[in-house]
Formats: structure tokens, sequence, C-alpha cells
């Protein structure tokens, strides 16, 4: 019998695990052709999601759970589910049941079907502010004029994987992990499904949109690269005040005449080349930056537990 692996990476979901629970619970009891698996990545979660899965396992032998040493992000927790799973194949959910387990049934024909990444696309992107659905459709843009292989639009992390692609996500190491990206690195033959995505049911989104930026920029900045993005975000505003300062005193020169000559356009042109300068080295200490983590060499995350067994 094949094995279903469901993974479902966890920070401070307390108050949606048991929800989600039952939902998963129907949906095996329903598809009882396959073995299943349902393993719960905590990622340090500060509230009572640890306690809260550990008795679910007490009544639901299908349930596993690794238990990393303190919050890595959610990037990182789904490296730790890609190492831990044992399934022919996995999906990857939010706890949130913002992603809907009804889908799974359909990702699992196809994936019968012998496609090897099945993946969710939102038709809607649900109530986000105009300003997040405008960056993130500048972010696409950017990404997907920048690389070799196609970056998908409004596609999540949820999806269905088969061990190959679980496989080869695994040999892929970084500590910048930025894993939408990944998945459309690895290939494979994918298959689309269609979704309408809901709104949280409870508990609060972990993203801001500073978050969320972050993601954009590629994965997590460790505390060290902060000063150089500050860099870059000043030197961009030095820039940008200067352009305005630039028309002002043009348009001003232009009407009302010039006292000294070529005084305003020498330093709006200095303020402005200097406020260049800075967002690209700014730009530059991003990369930088992004080299000297992964020269450390630290492993993506640290687990502590795996069921109940400490990982020494
Ligand atoms: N998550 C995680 N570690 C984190 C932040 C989030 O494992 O540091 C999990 C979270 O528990 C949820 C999923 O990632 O299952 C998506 O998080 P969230 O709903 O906050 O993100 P959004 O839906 O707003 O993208
Ligand atoms: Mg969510």
């Amino acid at each position: 019998m094949k094995k279903i692996s469901i993974l479902v990476p966890c920070y401070n979901e307390e108050a949606t695990l048991h929800l989600l629970y039952m939902e998963l619970r129907k949906l095996i009891d329903s598809q009882n052709n396959y073995e299943w698996e349902v393993l719960f990545v905590n990622d340090g979660s500060k509230d009572n999601t640890l306690n809260l899965i550990k008795e679910l396992r007490k009544n639901d032998y299908h349930i596993n759970y690794v238990d990393l040493s303190r919050n890595f992000g959610k990037e990182n927790a789904m490296l730790a589910g890609f190492d831990f799973v044992t399934g022919d194949c996995m999906v990857i959910i939010d706890a949130d049941l913002q992603d809907p387990p009804s889908l799974i049934p359909t990702m699992i024909q196809e994936w019968e079907q012998g496609y090897l990444d099945v993946y969710a696309r939102r038709a809607g992107r649900g109530k986000e502010s105009w300003i997040r659905k405008k960056f993130s459709l500048l972010f696409y843009h950017i990404l997907d004029h920048s690389t070799r292989f196609d970056i998908l639009q409004n596609v999540g992390d949820f999806r269905l994987l088969d061990r190959v692609c679980i496989n080869a996500l695994k040999k892929l190491r970084e500590n910048e992990r930025y894993n939408k990206g990944l998945f459309c690195w690895i290939g494979y033959k994918k298959k689309e499904i269609v979704f309408n995505r809901g709104d949280r049911i409870a508990g609060q989104s972990s993203w801001n949109f500073l978050s969320l930026f972050n993601l954009a920029i590629e994965g997590i900045t460790s505390f060290t690269t902060a000063p150089l993005r500050f860099a870059s975000i000043l030197g961009g505003s030095i820039a940008l005040m200067a352009f305005c300062f630039l028309i002002f005193y043009v348009t001003k020169t232009l009407v009302y005449g010039d006292e000294v000559k070529g005084f305003t356009t020498l330093i709006a042109s200095i303020f402005f080349l200097g406020g260049i300068q800075l967002l690209f080295i700014g730009i530059l200490g991003e990369y930088v930056g992004r080299i000297f983590n992964e020269t450390k060499r630290r492993p993506p995350y640290i687990a502590y537990q795996y069921n109940e067994n400490i990982i020494q």
C-alpha cells in the first residue's frame, strides 16, 4: 500500500490545531486504500502547540512530530519535515486551514496519473491589502525575469510532492531558503490545480509586511546582514529625496530665474548619485551577507525531538 505523508509546519497554532486534525482525520478515514502519516513540525512554538500535538499522538498512531530547538522559520521547518517524512509522497499544508484539505484527494488522483509535483494555485489572494498584492506581483515579475526556470505566481507551499522530489529537495541544504523557488528549481513533471484560498480560521498570521519583504529579497536575513539592508534603504530614500529636490529646484529655477548658476543642479546631482551609490552598496551587501551566512555551513535547523526520542 502506498504511504502518504501530510507535513504541517506549526508555529503558535494552538487555536487551529484541533480543527485541522478533525479535517485530516475525515480525510484519512475516507481514503483507506492508502497508508497515512501526519507529521507536525513544531517550529519553536511559544504556546501550547507541542503539548496538543503530543496529546493527539497518544490517540492516533498516524501522528508523528518533530520538535525544533527554537523557531527557525517556516522555510527551514519545512526542510526538517522533508528530512523526517516517511511517505511515498508528501502533502505540505498550513496549520491554519487556509489550504483546504478537501483538495488533497484531487492531488492524489493527479499523482496517480504520474505527476510528481501537484501544486495548488490560488484563484484569488483573499483578504490582502492592495499594496501587498501589488508588491507580490512586482516580486514575481522580477524573479521570473531573472531566473532560468519558471517561477509560479500565486502558488504557495500547498502541494503534493513525490518521493523523488522530496529526495531532490533534501539535497538542497542552503540556509537562506526560499522553498517556493526551490520547488520550481528542481523541475519534474508538474500539474496545477486551482483553488480559492480562504482566510485564517483562528490565530494570527505570523507574517507582517516587513517579513514578507525580507522573504521576497530571498530568505530570512540573519541579524548580521541587517545593517547592510539599512544602507540600501537609506540610500534609496536619499536618492528619492534628491530626486524630488531636483524636480522642485529645476522647476523653481525655470520659473523664477537663477541666482547662482548651476548651484541647484550640482547639489541635487551630488545627493542623487550619493544615494544611488549607497543603494547599490546595500544591494552588494545583501549578496555578501548571504555568502557570509552560507560559508558558516550551519545546519538550517536543529531538531530536538522526533516523537518520543531526543535527538542526540
Ligand atoms: N509557520 C512556521 N514557522 C514560522 C511561521 C509560520 O512553521 O516561523 C507556519 C504556520 O504555523 C503555518 C504556516 O507556517 O502553518 C503558514 O503561516 P501563516 O499562516 O502565519 O502564513 P500566511 O498564511 O500568512 O502566509
Ligand atoms: Mg496562513
